[in-house]
């Protein structure tokens, strides 16, 4: 008979106020002088875990902080294990679980806690580094990524695509007439419609495009290892799923998007690249909007 393996769960809720009273462990002090050399979350947990395994032997962690999409699992899932609810001052701080093929014991968890208490600080030091870091390159309005974050992704990209000699193409695209959007509609529709266009762009595009709000109603997709033909087709999606999405709409209004493509050459910076998409957008506006036009 194949033996059975026992799932035990502990469930506990860990939370302490922002000035702790009670006496924490010099092994938790420890710890924490140890969890604050670093600011990145995976490093972290890497940390916490080898800390954590020289004083209870254990296989597998697993964090999970869905506020922020983190999700760090680490060594072996096994058969037990017991769970934290991780909270600061009722801060929520995500959960912590530990496995191990054997269930911990009482005096094992109450050693756990202890070290948690070492782990709780530098956590949300990180946890709040990380959403600082994340809200400087992204635009609150559309969830796109900004300017900024342009910037540096697409000089990047072109120094890759040269060194591994790889294809990359940028798609530019402009909303038609958006100024008269907002003039019948107000700038509340304006920004709703706005939200819609890069909702519906972000869901038609790969998980591995970029998509960029480049100025008020100008984005840009970065599309690395695909060629002109790949980049002229996904345009085309692009435009005929908003123009069938018509994101808001009031009678008679139809929202279009004209759309520039360009593919590094030879030997081309980033600023030439971008000069090329951004030309063949004006050209599409030029030839009566909604529509795609790929550069030479
Ligand atoms: P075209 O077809 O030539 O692009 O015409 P257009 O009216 O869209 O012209 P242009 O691209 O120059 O228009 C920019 C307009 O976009 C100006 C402004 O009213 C609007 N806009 C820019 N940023 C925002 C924003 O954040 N929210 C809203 N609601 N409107 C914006
Ligand atoms: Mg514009
Ligand atoms: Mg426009």
């Amino acid at each position: 008979m194949a033996p059975q393996i026992e799932q035990i769960t502990e469930n506990r809720r860990f939370s302490v106020p922002l000035h702790p009273g009670q006496k924490i462990a010099a092994k938790a002090l420890a710890l924490t002088s140890v969890l604050q050399t670093t600011l990145e979350i995976n490093q972290l947990m890497a940390l916490f875990f080898q800390e954590l395994e020289h004083t209870i032997p254990f296989d597998g962690l697993y964090y999970d902080f869905p506020a922020s999409a983190i999700d760090i699992k680490l060594g072996v899932q096994s058969g037990h294990s017991c769970s934290y609810t991780l909270e600061v001052a009722s801060e929520a701080l995500g959960e912590i679980r530990l496995f191990r093929h054997q269930r911990f014991a009482e005096e094992e968890l109450e050693t756990i806690e202890n070290m948690l208490v070492g782990l709780l600080f530098p956590l949300r030091n990180t946890l709040l580094y990380q959403r600082a870091l994340q809200s400087a390159i992204i635009d609150p309005l559309t969830g796109a990524k900004n300017r900024a974050a342009l910037d540096g992704s697409l000089q990047r990209e072109v120094d890759l695509a040269h060194r591994h000699t790889v294809p990359l193409s940028l798609i530019l695209f402009d909303i038609d007439h958006f100024k008269r959007v907002n003039d019948r509609h107000g700038h509340l529709l304006g920004d709703q419609a706005l939200r819609a266009i890069a909702d519906c762009a972000q869901r038609t595009i790969r998980d591995s495009d970029l998509l960029f709000r480049y100025g008020g109603e100008e984005f840009l997709v970065l599309l690395t290892n695909t060629g002109l033909s790949g980049a002229q087709m996904l345009a085309e999606r692009i435009r005929r799923s908003i123009e069938q999405a018509q994101p808001v709409i009031e009678a008679g209004e139809a929202i279009t998007i004209s759309l520039g493509v360009a593919s590094l050459l030879q030997n081309e910076g980033a600023t030439d690249l971008f000069q090329r998409a951004d030309q063949a957008l004006y050209q599409a506006k030029h030839q009566g909007r909604n529509r795609v036009i790929a550069a030479t």
